[in-house]
């Protein structure tokens, strides 16, 4: 299909009545939102039913790695359909434990189990369950500039607003400041004094916290949603060191940095650091169908070598997903998916952000790494105030909204969250198609550039 040319207006009229008829959407005021009908998509493009077609800079929640309708992914689906559509968590599967072995076979000795769950949140859940148990300690630290998901722990474990709806939730979690050079809420000079005195800042919170109620500290490798937070040097290691101190878990939130998204297949690989627990969900089969999971290291799993998991759903581990997963893997080896997102990230995307920052008063920061990157907006480079205020909404909201029309009317579909544009296409994205969006973002921000 040619998606230039791709009308249908009939169909688009009653996708939109019945959407707007009978689903009740997520994170949204029903009365208040016009989602967009999507009629397909290919690779790192989709399109609507009215002939316009978008470069998903957004993968779909920074989920879809391996793009739209990847034939590997679909054909491994319809195969396993073709054979054994559904088996429950407790029988042994061949889709299920050839992608439990390949996901321990790149990750770091002494992890060697996984636990399947159906998306991010319940994989979070999972983990922090699992901590709870072995170290017999409730509490959980983590940062206030964090997502984890949004079942009943995981958004008690997300440190940003959208947990306030949730709140007073049950306090067995604490929040801390994690590093953030460019708004640093350490008033540090430099990554390396950033670093220190954000592990400085952790460790009083473990003390004041009590070291003794604390079973595990959570943290997203790379911050995604709440800003593309690169850790600077040597702040994971921190981490690991005042977990080992302390008696405590180390839960690695890699829901949106695993898989190939920053270049490498889990990204903590890249910080010289080894959690106790990886939790993983979307990049693992790209979302074709719900998957998540928790990889366990060997002296956590031995706990429950003979105390059974209170643990388990329905679909967790479903073949259909699993199917897709292990063609995921194939996929990665056979294309070298993470070698081409290193040099995408180093090559495109890190030099032409950086000249975007030159030439936009309105950037005030760029930064990120492999296929993961957030252009943050600001009002003043000298002041950094943000272009909208911290958790902007309505009126407020506005100069960021249109900064993304102008994407939109381009022909980009972009991923924005307060005062930042995020970079995150598919890794498969043809290197024309990389610059295209690029340039299209380029211009928008000339919109940013008027509001200020
Ligand atoms: N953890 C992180 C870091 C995420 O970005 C997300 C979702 O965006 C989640 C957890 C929740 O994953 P899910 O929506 O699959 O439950």
């Amino acid at each position: 299909m040619t998606t230039e040319t791709f009308i249908d207006l009939e169909a688009d009229a009653r996708v939109r009545a019945d959407d707007r008829g009978h689903v009740f959407h997520s994170w949204s005021a029903q009365a208040l939102i016009d989602p967009l009908p999507v009629a397909g998509g290919e690779g790192a493009s989709f399109w609507d039913y009215r002939g316009n077609t978008y470069l998903d800079f957004s993968s779909q929640l920074v989920n879809l790695n391996l793009g739209h309708q990847h034939p590997d992914l679909v054909r491994a689906i319809q195969e396993q359909a073709g054979r054994l559509a559904t088996i429950q968590p407790s029988m042994a599967n061949d889709v299920r434990g050839q992608l439990a072995r390949e996901i321990a076979a790149v990750a770091p000795d002494g992890m060697e189990k996984v636990f399947f769950t159906n998306g991010g949140a319940d994989a979070n859940e999972n983990a922090v369950r699992m901590a709870r148990i072995v170290t017999g300690k409730r509490k959980v630290l983590s940062m206030y500039r964090s997502y984890h998901g949004n079942t009943s722990t995981a958004i008690t474990l997300t440190g940003d607003p959208r947990r306030w709806a949730n709140e007073p939730a049950d306090g067995s979690v604490a929040h801390f400041f994690g590093p953030y050079p460019y708004r640093s809420p350490f008033h540090a000079a430099s990554p390396e004094q950033e670093t220190a005195r954000a592990l400085e800042h952790l460790e009083q919170t473990i003390i004041l916290e009590g070291a003794s109620t604390i079973g595990a500290i959570i943290l997203e490798t790379v911050v995604g949603t709440n800003g593309v937070l690169v850790p600077p040097p040597g702040y994971l290691p921190g981490v690991r060191a005042l977990c080992d101190k302390y008696g405590i878990l180390y839960i690695a939130d890699e829901v949106m940095v695993g898989f190939g998204r920053i270049g490498e297949w889990f990204a903590f690989q890249a910080f010289d650091v080894v959690p106790d627990l990886v939790t993983f969900a979307k990049g693992v089969n790209s979302g074709y169908v719900p998957l998540g999971g928790v990889l366990i290291s060997d002296a956590v799993a031995s706990h429950f070598d003979t105390v059974s998991f209170p643990g388990g759903l329905t679909y967790s581990g479903h073949p259909l997903a699993c199917a897709a997963g292990v063609a995921t893997f194939e996929v990665f080896r056979r294309d070298g998916i993470l070698e081409r997102v290193r040099d995408l990230g180093d090559r495109i995307v890190a030099p032409r952000l950086a000249a975007m920052a030159q030439r936009h008063p309105s950037v005030g920061d760029v930064r990120g790494r492999g296929l993961f990157w957030a252009i943050e907006l600001v009002k003043d480079a000298e002041t950094r105030e943000p272009l909208v205020p911290f958790n902007a909404a309505g009126a407020d909201a506005a100069p960021m909204t249109a900064v993304a029309a102008a994407c939109k009317k381009a022909g980009l579909w972009p991923f924005t969250h307060f005062n930042r544009v995020h970079v995150a296409p598919p890794l498969v994205i043809s290197e024309d198609d990389l610059i295209r969006g690029l340039d299209i973002i380029d211009r928008a921000l000339d919109v940013a550039d008027e509001a200020i």
